[in-house]
């Protein structure tokens, strides 16, 4: 196929495993050639569960193969500063995860290193492509509730045990919940919103068996531009809380229920002075839709990834306020630079 975008996968990850490899193999142009793992074996070990042709102990080996045109990038967060600039320097195009880097400044660097390569850069931010937040976002722009006044975000489940890992014990990794959940909310709300916030001020804890500098939960506030105040709740100990979200408005109520996850599902309610009113969805893989729009932006089809470079700055940004007030005790106001 002359349009074929041959994929190269960095980080056997379970990401990968669950979503990623069926996600970019359903688009009619996706091809899945090759995975790095920092340990061959597992490379390896992957690359024979998913019948995938190649496997390799460095990134800057499988980058030498000329076919490969885009790579995914799941490494544990730290990593994915190295593994993005590699693979752009190589001239590839980079859907990478959320957080892009762990300081503002490193995430800067991928964009910058990728616009002046001319390659496309997305992040694989995916709530926004889910069908329930597509709903809810639709019936905010149609004006179904009015002006939106306030948000609540419940964010807060349990990790699985297979992944009580870096997240719950390696700061340096880029362990915790805030870089693992909160910079998901940054994207979502600044999805709906269309404006990024003014002020941030945050809460955390160690509740649960990981060591204490590492925050399992966290509860902060945030305020955006036309007054109004977003509540999230987001953590790794919660483990039978439907995960969900709710957006007020001076006419109404969008409930968002079991939205906040990877698998398709949920319900979305409309509630107004009318009654409830269901929203139907339709189940589809949300991570499909990512895939398609970083695909269609290398394709030149005119549109760009869902969610781009410049979005995946932001929100690390919002991670990284919500991080330094748990720390300091402050209020973080927002630079909208
Ligand atoms: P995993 O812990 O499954 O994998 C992360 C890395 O850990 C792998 O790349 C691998 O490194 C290493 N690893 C995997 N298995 C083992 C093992 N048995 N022993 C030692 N090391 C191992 O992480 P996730 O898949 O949960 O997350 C990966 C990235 O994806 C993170 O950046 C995370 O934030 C992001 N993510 C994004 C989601 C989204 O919806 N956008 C959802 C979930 C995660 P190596 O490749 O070197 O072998």
């Amino acid at each position: 196929m002359a349009d074929t975008v041959v994929w190269g996968l960095i980080g056997a990850s379970t990401i990968a495993r669950e979503w990623m490899v069926d996600s970019i193999r359903k688009h009619p142009s996706g091809k899945v050639k090759a995975i790095v793992s920092s340990d061959l074996d597992r490379a390896k070990a992957f690359a024979n569960d998913k019948s995938i042709a190649a496997s390799y102990a460095s990134v800057e080996s499988m980058l030498a193969d000329p076919e490969i045109t885009a790579v995914y990038i799941s490494t544990t967060n730290d990593r994915h500063l190295p593994d993005a600039l590699a693979a752009i320097e190589a001239g590839k195009h980079v859907l990478c995860e959320k957080p892009l880097a762990l300081e503002i400044a490193d995430a800067h660097k991928i964009v910058d290193a990728a616009r002046n390569k001319g390659v496309v850069l997305a992040t694989n931010h995916h709530l926004r492509n889910m069908e329930s937040h597509r709903a809810i976002k639709s019936l905010i722009d149609q004006g179904a509730i009015g002006k939106v006044n306030s948000i609540r975000v419940f964010h807060a489940g349990e990790l699985p045990d297979s992944l009580k890992t870096w997240r719950l014990h390696d700061k340096a990794a880029g362990g915790g919940v805030i870089y693992d959940i909160t910079v998901h909310n940054g994207d979502l709300l600044r999805f709906y919103l269309d404006a990024n916030p003014i002020r941030i001020a945050a809460i955390a804890a160690t509740s649960g068996a990981g060591p204490r500098r590492i925050e399992d939960s966290v509860m902060s506030v945030w305020e955006f531009p036309g007054d109004i105040l977003v509540q999230c709740h987001d953590s790794f100990v919660v483990g039978y809380g439907p995960r969900g979200i709710e957006i007020h408005g001076n006419q109404g109520s969008i409930l968002g229920i079991d939205v906040m996850s990877q698998a398709p599902g949920g319900r979305v309610i409309l509630r107004t002075k009318d009654g409830d009113r269901e929203i139907p969805l339709e189940l589809k893989v949300t991570y499909d839709r990512g895939v398609a729009d970083f695909i269609a932006a290398i394709q030149n089809r005119g549109k760009p990834p869902s969610s781009s470079g410049d979005d995946g700055v932001w929100s690390l940004k919002l991670a990284k306020a919500v991080a330094e007030s748990a720390a300091t005790g402050r209020t973080i106001s927002i630079e909208h630079t």
